[in-house]
């Protein structure tokens, strides 16, 4: 598979103040006709640093791809640092200077003497047409690389980029494209699920395989390339079915979706609904689940029963039950999910209590306990978590936690 890399040039790159965003949109283009980006580099205006970047760019990597540093200003660099790593000295291109002139004769004004640098091309370099712009991008094969030059400004970059690269490309990397698939997983630490999935995934360079976490989920990122869309699909779903049966019933989705996007499916499906009562949430759970649209077919209440006294007003739970053994204990949950889906008449109802941190946390109730229930019409599935961090990944597991626990009990009906 070709392989490319990216230099994007310009200091203000490297601050907070300006984003290279041009190496995402050329990283998604690359990918979409078949080219690997293996590597990105920014690089400041120093000619120094950037030919370390070009000429380690091109020992490594056949397809180079610059962008910025184009332009009529002496702080432009590109064309200059790329003639010096290629030994390829500059000389003036005249239908590019002709061009330029006829362009700043169009606009009533004489072309300032700056601008002609931008006619200076290394030798053997093949101009690309930029009609949005003033400066050509360049296109040079040299010897084993291909080395490609594109303004900074976005919209010059793109237009170039599919006028005159793109098709290039797609000559110089045969018929390819890229597939992507991911597989969302939940109850599992990332190093669990590379543990179970690692022998599998690491027989296969293509797809090839990574693993991305987030709190309460990890996903597994697959990429296949092929000659045909079929043939990289294919290579997909095989990998993709072994990791999925090596996952069983974590994985939860294979479609990007959310999973409280799989909980409404699954509850639409099912034809059920559902109400929570929360505490260490704080409306979490109800604030997920109803952040899909259409949610109002299966949602219909959310109490946050944060204090002792509301979870006994609002869900109507025994006063003795949480002076006895606390808020946070099996109890609590189960009393807060099976009364809530009882006074809201509906399928499932969620109890989630907890202590989600920093403050209140004891020796057998330590920062992180969460207790969750899920009622359903046959019978209520309990469990007690205790989630590691801050008390916003405390909230954020529990939520995903108990949204869990819906979609493998609806998974049952
Ligand atoms: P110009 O002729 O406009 O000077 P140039 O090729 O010299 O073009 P730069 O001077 O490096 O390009 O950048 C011009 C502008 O393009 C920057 O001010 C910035 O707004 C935008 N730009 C440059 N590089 C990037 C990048 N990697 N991602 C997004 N925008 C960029
Ligand atoms: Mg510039």
């Amino acid at each position: 598979m070709l392989t490319a890399e990216i230099i994007a040039v310009g200091s203000e790159l490297l601050t907070p103040r300006s984003r290279d965003t041009n190496s995402h949109y050329l990283t998604e283009e690359l990918n979409a006709i078949g080219i690997r980006v293996v590597m990105k580099t920014v690089a400041g205006d120093t000619e120094e640093y950037l030919e370390h970047a070009v000429r380690g760019a091109m020992d490594r990597t056949p397809v180079v791809i610059t962008t910025g540093g184009l332009g009529p200003t002496e702080d432009d660099i590109t064309r200059k640092v790329v003639s010096t790593v290629t030994r390829r000295p500059l000389v003036l291109d005249d239908d590019i200077l002709n061009g330029l002139k006829r362009r700043f004769a169009s606009r009533g004004i004489d072309m300032p003497v700056n601008n002609a640098r931008q006619a200076l091309v290394p030798t053997g370099a093949d101009p690309l047409s930029n009609p949005a712009g003033t400066a050509p991008g360049l296109w040079i094969e040299d010897e084993s690389n291909t080395v490609i030059l594109l303004p900074g400004p976005p919209a010059e970059l793109k237009s170039i980029f599919e006028r005159e690269c793109r098709p290039r490309l797609i000559r110089k990397s045969g018929p390819a494209v890229l597939v992507r698939r991911v597989y969302r997983t939940t109850g599992l630490p990332e190093s669990t699920v590379d543990q179970h999935i690692a022998p599998i995934y690491s027989q296969y360079t293509n797809p090839e395989t990574t693993l991305l976490a987030r709190p309460g989920q990890v996903d597994v990122h697959l990429a296949a390339h092929g000659k045909t869309e079929a043939e990289a699909e294919a290579l997909l779903s095989e990998l993709g079915a072994r990791i999925e049966d090596e996952l069983g019933e974590h994985v939860f989705a294979t479609d990007l979706r959310e999973m409280e996007e799989v909980v409404g499916l699954y509850l639409i499906m099912k034809r059920a609904t559902i109400s929570v009562a929360e505490s260490c949430t704080g409306g979490l759970v109800a604030e997920r689940l109803t952040r899909v649209p259409g949610s109002s077919r299966y949602f219909t209440t959310g109490l946050v029963t944060y204090s002792n006294a509301s979870k006994v007003d609002l869900v109507g739970i025994p006063p003795l039950l949480v002076q006895m053994g606390g808020a946070v204990s099996r109890e609590v949950a189960v009393n807060l999910a099976e009364s809530v889906r009882r006074r809201e008449g509906t399928t499932i109802g969620v109890g989630v209590t907890g202590v989600a941190g920093p403050d209140g946390g004891s020796e057998d109730k330590p920062v992180g306990t969460v207790h969750i229930a899920v009622a359903g019409p046959d019978s209520t599935e309990h469990r007690e978590f205790l989630f590691p961090g801050s008390r916003e990944r405390v909230r954020w597991q529990s939520s995903q936690a108990a949204l869990d626990m819906v979609r493998r009990l609806l998974a049952t009906f």
